[in-house]
């Protein structure tokens, strides 16, 4: 009852009181606390003052002969030193703005576009998003890490993989576009087995990882959602033109020597590299096929030479580990002689030119007879799927905190 009476009376003010400024509305843009008037401040209508407390420094801005819109927001929630901003109608013709800061910093403001009063706050001064949508999306992605790392044993681990998952959704100011590549396609069957074909699976697999990528929160493209051909050097160029954040290619393996056929298995993921490692260079030359197919040893040599000059080879090896932790991690638990085949730099074609941290995963090994039957298993699938949408999550959560 109170409120309504106190209510009712600014309301009158509002109408009695002509001549008088109004504060219609406040914002925070770009660390500035913005103040929007019906007429410029006067210099003498304005004070600013502060007090400092022991954890708590508190920034008062008082405003003569001023009206506060009754649908202006009293308070905004804020993330950084700031905690909040809080508007109040002080007296009968005074408004005061109060700012709670954890630490004192010196205190700003300018009027520039007239009647915006601006108040610089510290850098890095971002509104609390705390509207309905949002928890929503925070909430659903929680479900999905529990979904994601149920495979995973130790306590430890999912408590740590919820942390991760959830401080990912919360705390991530800019949203990430990932690139899936499904490798070959079309008249490209990639390696082969028989019935089984490197290009059915890799798309069966990406699926899988767009899906859990999504859940996640993560905007996901492929270069191709079909059995369609789709040449090497544009593979990358989609993923530049999309602005994707990450690229992750997606192929499996493949070997001919019959007497090694039992014991060639593993999962092995690449980045882009030159390499003396001839078994990474074997593998290179089946996947750079497409591209060096009827091309004389001269051109052949400065196509394999545009291959080393790729920049973002740290991080591309960075996301490599990454990647293959989290698929060895998922898959170790649940399938026995799980072998982790490295990661390795090694000069693939497709990954040149990358404007991104880019990988090549190999998923094992079609001429493994119980690793081809592993592979093409809606349960192995989806753990070596978590496992890669595990191991992006780590690695980006790793990235963020060095550029905090
Ligand atoms: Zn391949």
């Amino acid at each position: 009852m109170v409120s309504r009476i106190l209510f009712l009376t600014l309301f009158i003010f509002t109408f009695t009181l002509n001549g008088s400024n109004i504060l219609k509305s406040i914002k925070v843009e770009n660390s500035i606390l913005k103040l929007t008037f019906n007429q410029p401040v006067k210099k003498s209508d304005f004070k600013a003052s502060a007090i400092k407390g022991k954890n708590l420094t508190r920034y008062f801005f008082d405003f003569k002969n001023c009206l506060l819109n009754r649908k202006a927001n009293r308070k905004i929630e804020l993330d950084g030193a700031v905690k909040s901003v809080r508007i109040a109608q002080n007296k009968s013709s005074v408004v005061r703005v109060v700012i709670d800061s954890l630490k004192p910093y010196p205190i700003r403001y300018y009027q520039k576009d007239k009647p915006v009063f601006n108040i610089v706050l510290p850098k890095s001064t971002v509104e609390k998003k705390i509207d309905k949508i949002k928890k929503g999306k925070v909430k659903k992605s929680i479900v999905s890490a529990k979904n994601l790392f149920n495979f995973v044993k130790d306590d430890i681990q999912i408590k740590k993989a919820k942390i991760i998952s959830s401080r990912y959704s919360a705390n991530l100011k800019n949203s990430y576009t990932i690139m899936i590549d499904p490798g070959h396609g079309g008249h490209d069957p990639g390696t082969t087995w028989g019935r089984y074909k490197e290009k059915v699976l890799v798309l069966q697999l990406a699926k899988r990882l767009r899906r859990h990528l999504k859940a996640l929160g993560f905007k996901v493209k492929m270069t191709r959602y079909s059995d369609k051909f789709i040449r090497l050097r544009n593979r990358i160029r989609i993923a530049n033109r999309a602005h994707a954040d990450l690229f992750i290619s997606i192929h499996a393996n493949s070997i001919s020597d019959k007497n090694r056929m039992n014991k060639a298995r593993g999962i092995e993921t690449y980045f882009l590299q030159t390499t003396r490692n001839a078994r990474a260079k074997r593998i290179a030359a089946i996947e750079n096929r497409e591209i060096l197919k009827g091309k004389d040893s001269a051109t052949k040599k400065v196509l394999l030479n545009a291959i080393f000059t790729g920049p973002k080879i740290a991080l591309s090896n960075r996301l490599a580990i990454d990647v293959q932790k989290g698929m060895l991690s998922n898959l170790k638990s649940h399938y026995r002689g799980v072998k982790d085949g490295g990661v390795r730099g090694a000069p693939f074609y497709v990954l040149v030119g990358a404007e991104m941290p880019a990988i090549l995963i190999e998923t094992g090994y079609l001429s493994n007879p119980i690793e081809r039957k592993r592979l093409f298993s809606a349960k192995y699938q989806e753990l070596q799927a978590k496992g890669i949408a595990w191991g992006v999550v780590n690695y980006l959560k790793n990235r963020e905190k060095e550029l905090e």
